[in-house]
C-alpha cells in the first residue's frame, strides 16, 4: 500500500510520502537503541513534565489536528476533534498517574527470609507499535503515553493511509521536550514490520489491527520470544432485554453502530433483542438510523462520513447492523459467545440478576451495561479469544511493557 493521504471523500491523492530507505531505517533503529539506553535513566518527574507539554500543545491544536484526521480517514470533523480531546486527556492522565503506577511494590520480607523484598518496574527498551487508521491519533497515543511515561522508547509504524498523523505524533513528542529519538515514526510498508520486529534492538511490539496482521506479528514475536500485545477485531454483541428504557437503548444502539463511520473495533455489530420488545426496538432503531445525515465529514451537520478506503465496502467495518431476536438472555449469550471474537460487549437491562449473569458468562474482554462501549485511560482495554491478548490503558497497559523485577535482599552479615 502506498504511503499517502488519499481523500476518502474524492479519492484524490492529496500527499504522497517516500518509504524509508534501508539505510534510513537502520539509522532510526540505531537512534532508538541509543535513546533507550539513556532515556531509561530519566526521572518520572521529567517524563511527566514532557507529557504535560505535549498535552498543552495538542490542546492548542485541536482544530488543525482534527482537520488532518478528517482529511486522512474521513471521520466527521466533530468526531475528530473529540478524538484529539481524548488524547489530551490521555497524556495528562499518564503524567498524573504514571508516577504512582511506577512505584516499587513492597512484599512481605519475613515470609521469604529476606531483610527486604519488592518488585521494581523497569522499562524494557524499544517497543514497536503497529497501528490502524481508524482512530489515527488515539490508537497511537494510548500506546505512546504510557510507554514514554514508563521510560520506554517508541517506534510507530502507522497505517499507510494516515502518514500525516504519524509524522505529527513524532513532532509533538519532540517539541514537547522528550529527548531526541525517544519517539520516532517509521514510514514503512507492512511487509517490513518483520525486519523491525526481528531486530535485536527491538524488545517488544504492540499491534492494533486485523486478525491476519495480528497473526503475522504474533508468529514473528513468538519465534523471537518477544512480548507482544494484540488488539484485534471485534464483533461486539449489543443485548437488549425487556426491562430496559428503549428510547435510551436505541439512541445508544445507533451511536454504537455508527460511531467513527461504523469503523471502530468496539462498534456494536450484532444486536440481540428480546422478542417481547424486538418489534418496537427495530422500528425505533431503523427510524433513528434513517435520520442520520450522511455526507461531507467537514460539515457540522454530518453524522456519518465516507468509509476510509475502498476496501471498506466489502466488510461489516462500516455502518451495517445485524439484528437477531432471542427468547432469553441465556440464548443471547449463547449466540454472542458463538463468535470467535471477544472484545467488547453491551447489555441493556434493569434487572440485577441479568446483569450478574451477563458479567459472569459473556466471553469478552470488556462488559458494558447500560452504556456504550468505549475506552478510557482510567480502565483497562482489551479482548479475549481472537480479539487478541494483553491490555492497553490503566496501570495494566503500562506494565505490559515493563520488567517487573523481583528484588530480594538478605539479612546483613
Ligand atoms: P490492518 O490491515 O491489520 O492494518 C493495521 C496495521 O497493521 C497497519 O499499520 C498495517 O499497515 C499493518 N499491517 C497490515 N498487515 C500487516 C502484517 N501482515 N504484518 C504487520 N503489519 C501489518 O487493519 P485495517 O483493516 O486497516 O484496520 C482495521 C482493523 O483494525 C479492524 O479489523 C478492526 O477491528 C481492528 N481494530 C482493532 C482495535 C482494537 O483495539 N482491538 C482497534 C481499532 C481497530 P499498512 O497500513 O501499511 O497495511
Amino acid at each position: 500500500m502506498a504511503i499517502a493521504t488519499t481523500s476518502p471523500v474524492t479519492g484524490e491523492v492529496l500527499r504522497s510520502f517516500d518509504e524509508l530507505t534501508p539505510e534510513e531505517l537502520e539509522d532510526k533503529l540505531a537512534r532508538a537503541a541509543a535513546a533507550a539506553a539513556s532515556y531509561r535513566l530519566t526521572s518520572v518527574e521529567e517524563r511527566a513534565e514532557c507529557l504535560h507539554h505535549a498535552a498543552d500543545r495538542l490542546e492548542k491544536e485541536i482544530e488543525s489536528v482534527g482537520r488532518m484526521i478528517t482529511s486522512e480517514m474521513g471521520k466527521t470533523f466533530r468526531a475528530a476533534e473529540q478524538e484529539v480531546v481524548k488524547c489530551v486527556h490521555g497524556l495528562r492522565f499518564y503524567a498524573a498517574e504514571g508516577p504512582a503506577y511506577l512505584r516499587d511494590l513492597e512484599a512481605d520480607a519475613g515470609r521469604v527470609g529476606a531483610k527486604q523484598t519488592f518488585v521494581t518496574y523497569q522499562p524494557i527498551g524499544v517497543v514497536l507499535a503497529v497501528m490502524p487508521w481508524n482512530l489515527p491519533l488515539w490508537q497511537a497515543m494510548r500506546f505512546a503515553a504510557p510507554a514514554l511515561m514508563a521510560g520506554n522508547v517508541g517506534l510507530l509504524k502507522h497505517a499507510s493511509n494516515v502518514p500525516q498523523c504519524a509524522l505529527y505524533l513524532e513532532e509533538l513528542f519532540r517539541e514537547a521536550g522528550f529527548p531526541d529519538d525517544v519517539f520516532q515514526t517509521l514510514l514503512i510498508s507492512a511487509r517490513r514490520v518483520e525486519q523491525v520486529l526481528r531486530d535485536p534492538r527491538v524488545a517488544a511490539a504492540t499491534l492494533t489491527g486485523s486478525e491476519p496482521a495480528g497473526r503475522s506479528v504474533a508468529t514473528i514475536a513468538g519465534d523471537e520470544i518477544k512480548k507482544v500485545v494484540l488488539e484485534l477485531g471485534g464483533s461486539d454483541p449489543f443485548i437488549v432485554m425487556p426491562s430496559t428504557d428503549l428510547e435510551r437503548a436505541t439512541d445508544v444502539a445507533v451511536t454504537a453502530r455508527c460511531l467513527n463511520n461504523g469503523q471502530s473495533c468496539i462498534n456494536g455489530k450484532r444486536f440481540f433483542v428480546h422478542r417481547d420488545i424486538s418489534d418496537a426496538f427495530i422500528e425505533m432503531f431503523v427510524a433513528k438510523m434513517g435520520a442520520l445525515v450522511v455526507g461531507d465529514p467537514m460539515d457540522e451537520d454530518t453524522d456519518v462520513g465516507p468509509l476510509a478506503t475502498e476496501s471498506g465496502r466489502r466488510e461489516v467495518f462500516g455502518p451495517v447492523a445485524q439484528i437477531w431476536t432471542v427468547g432469553s438472555l441465556e440464548e443471547a449469550l449463547r449466540e454472542a459467545n458463538g463468535h470467535p471474537y471477544g472484545l467488547g460487549s453491551n447489555l441493556w437491562s434493569e434487572d440485577e440478576a441479568e446483569r450478574e449473569m451477563f458479567v459472569r458468562d459473556i466471553q469478552s474482554g470488556m462488559a458494558f451495561i447500560n452504556g456504550n462501549t468505549t475506552s478510557f485511560p482510567e480502565i483497562p482495554f482489551g479482548g479475549v479469544k481472537r480479539s487478541g491478548y494483553g491490555r492497553e490503558l490503566s496501570d495494566l497497559g503500562m506494565r505490559e511493557f515493563m520488567n517487573a523485577k523481583t528484588v530480594w535482599v538478605g539479612q546483613d552479615a
